[in-house]
C-alpha cells in the first residue's frame, strides 16, 4: 500500500456524494442548479392559443415546472442528475408539459424515474415516429440516443420525476421549434388521455435528419 500514491489519487478524484429526493416536492438535497419555467415562458407550445392567452392573463407568472440538478463535472464521462417538478393543469384540452428537447450531442441517452404523480414521456425520432411511455411512481424510463423527449403531467397532482444523463449532452430546444412542435400532442380524453396529431407539425427533411445523426 503506497500512501503517497493514495493521497495523490484522492486529491484528483471527486468526493462521492449522497442526495435525498423528496418524492412529493422534488426537493433534492445538495442540488447546485435550479431553474423554473412560468406559463408565460411557454408561448407557442400549446395548440389552443386563446386558452393560453387567457391562462397567462389569469396568472402568467405561475411556475409550471422547475428543475433541480447536480452537475459534478462538465467533462465527458461524468453525469448530471436531478429532479423535475411539474404542476397539474391543461391549456384547453392539452396537458401541461415541458418544452422538450433533443440532446445537443444527439447520441447521448437519459433515464427518467417516476417519483410521484402520473406522467407520460412523449418521444419522437428524427424521422417523426412517436412513442408514448407512462411514467408512474417507481417506474424507470430509458430515453435512447437520438430521441426528442418531453414529459407531460396527465394527473391531477404534481408530477415529480428524477433523471440522469451524460454531462456533455447539452439541450437543443430549436429542433422542436423548427418543425412546428412535436409530431403529436397529449390531450384529455374523458378522464384519461389520448395522443393526437399536431396539425402545426412539419416533418424534418432528409438533410435535417442526416444532420441529427452526424
Ligand atoms: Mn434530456
Amino acid at each position: 500500500f503506497n500512501f503517497l500514491q493514495y493521497k495523490k489519487e484522492v486529491s484528483v478524484i471527486a468526493n462521492p456524494t449522497s442526495h435525498r429526493i423528496d418524492p412529493l416536492s422534488g426537493e433534492l438535497t445538495g442540488a447546485t442548479g435550479h431553474y423554473s419555467k412560468k406559463l408565460s415562458d411557454m408561448t407557442g407550445l400549446y395548440a389552443d392559443e386563446i386558452s393560453f392567452s387567457q391562462a397567462v392573463e389569469r396568472g402568467g407568472d405561475a411556475i409550471i415546472y422547475k428543475v433541480s440538478d447536480v452537475r459534478p463535472n462538465a467533462a465527458h464521462g461524468d453525469l448530471i442528475f436531478g429532479t423535475t417538478f411539474m404542476e397539474p393543469g391543461r391549456i384547453g384540452n392539452e396537458f401541461f408539459m415541458t418544452r422538450g428537447h433533443i440532446h445537443a450531442k444527439a447520441n447521448r441517452p437519459e433515464t427518467y424515474y417516476g417519483e410521484s404523480g402520473e406522467g407520460l414521456m412523449l418521444l419522437e425520432s428524427p424521422e417523426g415516429t412517436t412513442r408514448v411511455l407512462e411514467v408512474l411512481p417507481r417506474q424507470m424510463i430509458y430515453v435512447p440516443p437520438f430521441w426528442i423527449h418531453r414529459s407531460v403531467n396527465i394527473g391531477s397532482v404534481p408530477l415529480v420525476l428524477s433523471f440522469c444523463y451524460p454531462s456533455d449532452s447539452g439541450q437543443d430546444y430549436s429542433i422542436i421549434e423548427r418543425s412546428g412542435g412535436m409530431a403529436s400532442r397529449i390531450v384529455a380524453d374523458g378522464s384519461g388521455w389520448k395522443e393526437v396529431r399536431n396539425s402545426s407539425y412539419s416533418p424534418r427533411g432528409p438533410l435535417e435528419i442526416a444532420r441529427v445523426y452526424e
